[in-house]
């Protein structure tokens, strides 16, 4: 990509989509196509086209969906299902029709079956039934995957999909019931510090195991791609580092400095039993994770603590 290409990142005000900016700023690119929810919405066939037609993006980076953990997933199915099918066919298809020269489309680890070989390759892809709680938005994420393939296949457009694991790390939703565990986490063992509450409650059981990588990590594997890579199989970005749910508790309680206890509500959902992808496609194309879990969780805390603390 020329430094002055034009690159649409749908979805710049989100975890991923504001990182993937950072990071193409600081490398100078300085022509982003960035438009806010308000200014463009992209459930609107009509809208996303004449958006393309007036500006023809060089480059399309696809952040852009409707995210939520485990509760926000078995709640909310119809609005995860449909928004993001909608989000994502308006934007791969404009990009298509007006030219776009490469697009990348970004997805999640929850597109793999319930039951999947662990660590999980790309192959693992529609070898078995979703886990129940997010099936919808997993449904569209594959369907994204399959529009980006069929656009190649058919009509030679250069579209590729990288599918993270769970991320976090600025701009996260740090919502209490409607987060990843991660942001939810920090957030409520912060609130507990605050508060001099003794005891922070924690869902499930605790053995769940799941890796996370920080999303400035996923934002250079998503340049790192665009110049890289022009495949038709979708590719995993993974840290390749697992923790269980209770690691995970113990790790942010240390960082947030919360010196009271953990309870287990175990009448909470579990979900996937473990969920840790295969990257070494990735690797094998000459690209690493450089941030750990534990500078991630402080950097992730401090960003916290300066964005939506500070500003409450
Ligand atoms: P998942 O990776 O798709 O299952 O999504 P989540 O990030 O929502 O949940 C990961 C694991 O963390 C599950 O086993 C949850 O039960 C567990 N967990 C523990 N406490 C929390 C919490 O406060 N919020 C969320 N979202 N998950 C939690």
């Amino acid at each position: 990509m020329d430094k002055s290409a034009t690159i649409f990142v749908a979805g710049h005000r989100g975890l991923v989509g504001s990182a993937v900016a950072r990071r193409l700023q600081s490398l100078g690119y300085n022509n982003l196509l960035l438009r806010t929810h308000s200014e463009l919405d992209l459930t609107s066939q009509s809208s996303v086209d004449a958006f393309f037609e007036a500006h023809k993006p060089q480059y399309v980076i696809l952040a852009a969906a409707k995210v939520g953990g485990i509760h926000a997933n078995n709640t909310y199915p119809a609005d995860f299902i449909t928004i993001n099918l909608q989000i994502q066919t308006n934007v791969i298809a404009s990009a298509f029709k007006h030219s776009t020269k490469k697009l990348l489309f970004l997805g999640s680890s929850c597109i793999y079956p319930k039951f999947a070989p662990q660590p999980i390759p790309e192959s693992a892809l529609l070898t078995g039934p979703l886990e129940p709680t997010n099936e919808c938005y997993a449904i569209a994420k594959i369907s994204g995957i399959k529009m980006c393939q069929a656009f190649r296949i058919q009509h030679s457009f250069d579209a590729i999909s990288a599918m993270p694991t769970n991320l976090y790390g600025p701009n996260d939703n740090f919502h209490p019931e409607n987060s990843h565990v991660l942001p939810a986490l920090l957030r409520r063992f912060h609130e507990a510090k605050a508060n001099n509450v003794d005891k922070v409650v924690v869902w499930g059981s605790g053995k769940p195991l799941r890796e996370f990588l920080h999303v400035d990590d996923l934002a250079d594997a998503v340049v790192f791609l665009m110049e890289n890579y022009s495949g038709l199989e979708h590719v995993n970005v993974g840290s390749g580092k697992e923790v269980s749910i209770k690691e995970l508790a113990e790790l942010v309680k240390e960082v947030v400095g919360y010196e009271g206890e953990i309870v287990w509500d175990s009448t909470k959902p579990d979900g996937t039993p473990r969920k840790l992808m295969d990257s070494s496609k990735l690797e094998g194309l000459g690209w690493t994770p450089k941030i750990s879990l534990k500078d991630g969780l402080k950097d992730t805390y401090q960003w916290y603590l300066q964005n939506v603390i500070a500003k409450q």
